[in-house]
């Protein structure tokens, strides 16, 4: 096989270009370029996977859900992606390198693509807790006779600190900056914070912080759904959080299984020991190939090239415009909202009188999954919930038509 391949001259080869239909042949046989390679990766047009599969597609007007499978990625991350099938690196090589540019890009001391917010959050711990001992690298998820206890608040529980007790965090639960600087005992090694309930919490991130440094413990930021609005990116390194962790697969529209972790190089050095390639670890499982290590670097760059103004006004419209076509039915109300902290953007919330409209919030998202097009909601008993988001431009009409027809059948 070998023999043949060297065997051929570039006129044979491109002469076998010329004459195959599917060039993609050639592809993985390396004969081609890495150029050539990419130009030879056809996109399987005539094929529709999901088709093929008995999948239904729908315009997603819910928002970043993982079971939704997250956000589209951009032409650019998605041309990242093949370009980074088309040879072999070092897997260690290309995480430092992308590592050290993203923490340029984002005035950070370091960081690193992880298998999203919550691999983010395992191999951070996982390396406050082991730091740089192989010996204890290697013992995790038994945290015995390290330092293992994290702190976080009460209001903070919903569930994501599972990522923490993976890899051998014991958990300790406080409302209060008094209690919680009463729960440091020589154990404590760390303190979590969940932004998306900042409001919640008595404790807020300035204080968080401060209490880290007093107390000389690091402080670990969930941001994982916080971008927009893009200075958050920045915003927590520069306020003290020793570790921070975002999806890519959210706002930043990277690959859905990537992830960032940012903050000092210490933790960051110590967490990488838990990743592939390295085997007999917590974090083998989390790995994050080169394909996705270079879609989220470009998901990451155009993320920060966009103009952000433009697109919030765009969704501004977007929201508008439903917003509009379902209060024009009778005895129907909305309201256009922003959460102050995870998935910041502008949102709708349909609610109507039920003597008028007679149907439930549930049976109004059925209708509008099972209608053509499938449009996927979010919502309670007596609502549905939009944002446009993580829409395609343009589906934002169909889907003002179609709440409008729901509501008004009903
Ligand atoms: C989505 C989310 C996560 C998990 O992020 P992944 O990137 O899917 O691993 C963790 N924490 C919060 C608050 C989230 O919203």
């Amino acid at each position: 096989m070998k023999k043949s391949q060297d065997k051929l001259s570039r006129r044979k080869i491109l002469k076998t270009l010329s004459s195959l239909p599917v060039v993609g042949g050639l592809v993985g046989t390396g004969l081609l370029s890495p150029q050539m390679m990419h130009a030879a990766v056809e996109t399987p047009a005539s094929r529709n996977f999901f088709k093929e599969l008995g999948i239904r597609t729908f315009i997603n007007a819910a928002g970043t859900y993982t079971s939704m499978t997250g956000s589209l990625m951009s032409n650019e991350v998605l041309e990242a992606i093949s370009f980074g099938a088309t040879e072999y690196v070092n897997l260690d090589e290309l995480q430092d390198k992308v590592g050290e540019r993203i923490a340029e890009l984002l005035q950070c001391e370091y960081a690193t693509v992880t298998s999203g917010a919550f691999g983010a959050m395992s191999i951070g711990t996982a390396g406050v807790l082991a730091g740089m001992d192989e010996k204890k690298v290697a013992q995790l998820p038994d945290s015995t006779g390290m330092k293992n206890e994290v702190i976080l608040q009460e209001s903070h529980n919903i569930g994501y600190s599972k990522a923490l007790t993976n890899v051998g965090a014991k958990l300790v639960w406080v409302k209060t900056a008094k209690e919680l600087e009463k729960a440091i005992t020589k154990n404590t090694a760390m303190l979590w914070f969940l932004n998306a309930n900042t409001e919640q919490g008595e404790i807020k991130r300035e204080e968080f912080v401060a209490l880290g440094k007093k107390h000389g413990i690091p402080t670990f930021i969930d941001c994982a759904a916080d971008v927009p609005p893009v200075d958050n990116l920045f915003k927590f390194t520069k306020m003290g959080f020793d570790l921070v962790a975002f999806s890519g697969g959210k706002g930043i529209r990277g690959p859905q299984s990537a992830g960032l972790l940012l903050g000092k190089r210490k933790y960051i050095k110590a967490a990488r020991l838990h990743t592939p390639p390295r085997g007999t670890t917590i974090g083998r499982g989390m790995k994050v190939n080169k394909e996705e290590v270079l879609g989220m670097l470009v998901a990451l760059e155009t993320y920060l090239q966009k103009d952000h103004k433009a697109e919030w006004q765009l969704w501004e419209r977007q929201i508008q415009l439903i917003s509009d076509s379902a209060s024009s039915v009778n005895g129907v109300k909305t309201e256009i909202h922003v959460p102050p902290h995870a998935n910041h953007v502008p949102s709708l919330r349909i609610t109507w009188d039920d003597t008028v409209v007679k149907i439930t919030g549930d049976e109004a998202r059925k209708k509008l999954k099972e209608g053509h097009p499938s449009i996927a909601t979010v919502g309670g008993k007596d609502n549905i919930g939009i944002t446009t988001w993580m829409m395609v431009p343009g589906q934002e009409r169909i889907v003002a038509q179609r709440v409008k027809e729901v509501l008004e059948n009903a």
